[in-house]
């Protein structure tokens, strides 16, 4: 697509010229996926300071039917804010947090406000905002809705879209629909909101959002627990949320090879447990009771755990630097993996009863198609999410591995289908997915998405090629860079 002198000068005169990067320099970074899988293009990128400014920057694209691809920090794992063209329009000086309001316990904030800083201002007022990924430094509260984030805190507190009572979105011709209601029930017609969450920048702009904050918990108890096997992990997983209902805020799995990798690329890493197991959970109970502190709890439903023969070994933190060094050895998983060269990732779900299923016949058919391969299956147990990557064989070439990237995703993507679940459990769809949408999505399903996605844009000016594409396909997904 070749640049509109009209319109960068139109969107020069008002954000001013600083906030228009057209040099290739200054654009390249947002060009870029985080793992620097996919490499896209773009005219300019914009800068708006507010909702108004981007209302104008999405209003004048319209008009020079222009694409608009959003983007927040650029940390989506799919290529979902890698542009095919048209323009940029980043979010991140839409960073003012409007208002925090301890008793309605609601925080109204602009997209462009990082994860952390949203997490922080609910501190500062005594509340929690409960999303948390590892990503949250960088990654900011628009992008989180537009993928509907998960992490670590789902289990008790839900995805974005659980979080979220309110949005401001730019439509795809500049209107705005000022959404920001901050009601706990609203019945009155079609919830226009949830449409917006997980759309990917698809249906429109996200710039502002109520959110719902919670009580503060006073204490946390975290343990690493030895298991025989997923099997086992399944039985402790309902024994502690039988003892300790929405107290249980983490239940995560590390197989052996995760755990291996971790203590083999962090330094100062000690094993957590004296002997090796099948398999590993990092649990953790918190509680907001000054009378029941959550890690006796954890301790007494674990020793219950021991006694029925569910759990081989178990440690507790018996500090909050022990209880942060437990959680590391999960966290650090996704960075030590890239030590161990090339890894094809999957990001899926399915109902939380056929989890030792899942892993066991996905594991055996991905052997079975690459001997020496190492899987590495690690992730949110308690959703019935999984990471299921697939680690490089010693030795072998890095891009030949990843080149057998859709020969994987399709044998995995095809177990998880035939168990009733997600090929996309919080990642979302972007690029990398979009074509794999297609395949596993009810033909019902898909027809209705179209439908929308023509209600709300029908120019296809929204970030187009991501997501649902039109019937017949949409433009070639990007070559790797
Ligand atoms: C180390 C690491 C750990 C991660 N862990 C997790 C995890 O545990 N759980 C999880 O869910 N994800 C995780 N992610 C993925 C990523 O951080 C999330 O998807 C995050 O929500 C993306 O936010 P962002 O601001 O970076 O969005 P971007 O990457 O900028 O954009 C993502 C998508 O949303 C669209 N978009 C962005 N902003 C807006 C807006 N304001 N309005 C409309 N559309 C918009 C973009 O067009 C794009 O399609 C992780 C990523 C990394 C690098």
């Amino acid at each position: 697509m070749s640049a509109s002198p009209d319109l960068l000068a139109a969107l020069t005169e008002r954000l001013g010229a600083a906030h228009v990067l057209t040099a290739p320099e200054d654009v390249a970074p947002y060009l870029v996926e985080t793992r620097g899988l996919h490499r896209g293009h773009a005219l300019a990128v914009a800068r708006p300071a507010d909702a108004a400014e981007a209302a104008f920057v999405v209003a004048r694209c319209a008009e020079a039917r222009v694409p608009v691809v959003a983007q927040g920090g650029n940390t989506g794992l799919v290529s979902g804010g890698v542009p095919q063209g048209g323009l940029v329009l980043s979010l991140a000086r839409l960073d003012r947090v409007r208002a925090v309001d301890p008793l309605d316990a609601t925080i109204t904030v602009e997209a462009g406000v990082t994860l952390a800083d949203v997490q922080a201002a609910a501190d500062r007022a005594g509340m929690l905002f409960p999303l948390s990924l590892a990503s949250e430094g960088s990654c900011r509260i628009g992008g989180n809705l537009a993928t509907n984030a998960g992490g670590t805190a789902v289990l008790a507190y839900g995805n974005a879209r659980d979080l979220v009572l309110g949005l401001e979105v730019v439509l795809a011709d500049g209107r705005v629909w000022n959404g920001l209601k901050a009601l706990r029930k609203d019945n009155a017609g079609y919830d226009l909101k949830h449409l917006f969450v997980g759309s990917e920048g698809t249906l429109g702009i996200i710039t502002a959002a109520v959110l719902k904050l919670f009580p503060k918990p006073l204490s946390r108890g975290v343990g690493f627990v030895g298991l025989a096997d997923p099997a086992a992990a399944l039985a402790l997983f309902a024994h502690l949320r039988d003892r300790a209902g929405h107290d249980l805020t983490a239940f995560e799995v590390i197989p052996p090879f995760g755990l291996e990798i971790v203590l083999r690329h962090t330094p100062g890493a000690t094993p957590p447990l004296a002997q090796a197991h099948g398999t590993y959970a990092l649990v953790e109970f918190s509680s907001t009771r000054t009378d029941a502190p959550a890690a006796a709890a954890l301790e007494a439903a674990l020793a219950g755990a021991i006694e029925a023969g569910l759990v081989e070994d178990a440690t507790l933190g018996a500090s909050e630097a022990q209880n942060q060094a437990l959680w590391a050895l999960r966290e650090n998983l996704s960075e030590v993996q890239r030590r161990e060269g090339g890894s094809i990732k999957h990001d899926v779900s399915v109902p939380l009863s056929r989890l030792p299923k899942f892993l066991a016949t996905a594991t055996q058919a991905c052997e079975a198609e690459m001997p020496g391969l190492r899987v590495c299956a690690f992730g949110h147990f308690g959703d019935g999410n999984i990471h299921f990557n697939l680690s490089q064989p010693v030795g072998m070439d890095r891009a030949a591995f990843l080149a057998q990237w859709s020969r994987f995703n399709r044998i995995v993507h095809d177990v998880v289908h035939a168990l009733g679940g997600s090929i996309a459990a919080e990642h979302g769809i972007g690029l990398i997915k979009r074509d794999e949408l297609t395949r596993y999505t009810d033909p019902v399903a898909l027809d209705l998405m179209r439908r929308l996605k023509a209600a709300l844009d029908p120019d296809g000016l929204l970030n187009p090629g991501k997501v649902v594409v039109p019937e017949g396909g949409g433009p070639p997904a990007l070559p790797s860079s």
